[in-house]
């Protein structure tokens, strides 16, 4: 059963995108129909016919109700036992599937994301439990995928994620001979985490021979925490997930001096000299406005984030920019994913 599949078709796109906490738990009412979504999603789509790999063929899986309420199908022809939770995130877990499917509908259906805190409150677990479900999801879920690759227009940038100096260290950052804004820009290469982002710009012009416009989408964004001395991982992430040929927009920042003698073609924004722009379409609004988001949720969600873990929550913020239009199928391919092996268990 795919998520919400019983939606009356005649309603509006703008409702079908939201999921409903209802419409969640009419679909998932308990551990069992969670169990039961994991076995059919990953091995039989009708509830009995799946493929044994002992027997080497298709055969009809019962599930033999026991004492234990063992989570598992057994093979009416050879007997192998079969774990739909086996490899996944699930695997081993005390807490409940059900609790782990709302944990994930919780995450995808706020704008900001919630904090461990409120998963603790919400799910009546302790802070340790949902810290760790938390971890998990962003991590092993939320992955982005390394072989996405943007093309057409591409806005790139970096920005620095991490506290503001606390007042008793401010003895520490301050520096005689420099301005408080250098001081503070002193601070941010410090103490800040780096961050990498690129994101696809897709600009179409129309023309009916009377009137020209130019319409833009934006596509995918990816971002990676990357060390201080991040040239290299540019490189490594432009070749890694940039189609040559593709338009590059950034700042005027040294870091990407590089490209305009690499063959890529480079369009500067040159904010540090005050003048905006002769060409509208040079400019890197939205990766700038992704990090808005990326700081605005951390400072106001999780209130600070340690560098070991920041990888983590920028996942979950590329994971939900890139499922933006749809609450619906941010859920569903968040779900989907989690019912299959883990990369790396
Ligand atoms: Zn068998």
């Amino acid at each position: 059963m795919a998520p919400g599949n019983r939606k009356n078709p005649q309603r509006a796109t703008a409702s079908d995108s939201t999921y409903t906490l209802l419409e969640f738990m009419a679909d998932f009412p308990d551990d069992e129909t969670c169990l039961n979504w994991l076995w059919r999603t990953r091995y039989a789509p009708d509830g009995e016919t799946a493929f044994c790999q002992r027997c080497e063929t298709e055969r009809t899986f019962k599930r033999y109700t026991s004492k234990q309420q063992r989570q598992d199908w057994t093979c009416t022809a050879c007997g192998l036992h079969v774990h739909p939770t086996a490899g996944t995130i699930y695997h081993k877990s005390s807490t409940g599937l059900h609790l782990w499917f709302y944990a994930m509908y919780l995450m995808t259906s706020t704008r900001c994301g919630i904090s461990a805190k409120q998963l603790e409150r919400e799910l009546g677990v302790t802070y340790k439990t949902a810290w760790r479900m938390f971890n998990l999801i962003r991590n092993q879920l939320m992955e982005q995928d390394p072989d996405e690759k943007l093309t057409n227009r591409v806005e790139m940038d970096e920005t620095y994620v991490g506290g503001k100096p606390r007042a008793t260290d401010r003895a520490k950052w301050q520096k005689p001979g420099l301005t408080v804004q250098s001081q503070a820009v002193s601070w941010a290469h410090d103490k800040k985490t780096p961050i990498f982002g690129m994101v696809q710009r897709n600009d179409k012009v129309w023309e009916d021979g009377k009137t020209k416009a130019t319409v833009t989408n934006y596509g995918n964004v990816v971002a990676y925490v990357v060390p201080k001395k991040m040239q290299s991982d540019v490189i490594r992430l432009m070749d890694d997930q940039v189609k040559d040929g593709t338009t590059i927009y950034t700042d005027d920042s040294r870091l990407y001096d590089w490209m305009d003698k690499s063959g890529w073609e480079h369009h500067k924004v040159r904010h540090s000299r005050g003048s905006y722009v002769a060409n509208y379409q040079i400019h890197t609004q939205q990766i700038e406005g992704f990090w808005s988001l990326v700081k605005r949720g951390i400072s106001g969600t999780h209130h600070a984030v340690s560098p070991k873990w920041l990888q983590g929550y920028v996942n979950e913020y590329v994971w939900r920019y890139n499922h933006r239009d749809n609450g619906r199928g941010m859920f569903s391919a968040l779900l989907l994913r989690s019912a299959f092996p883990l990369a790396t268990p």
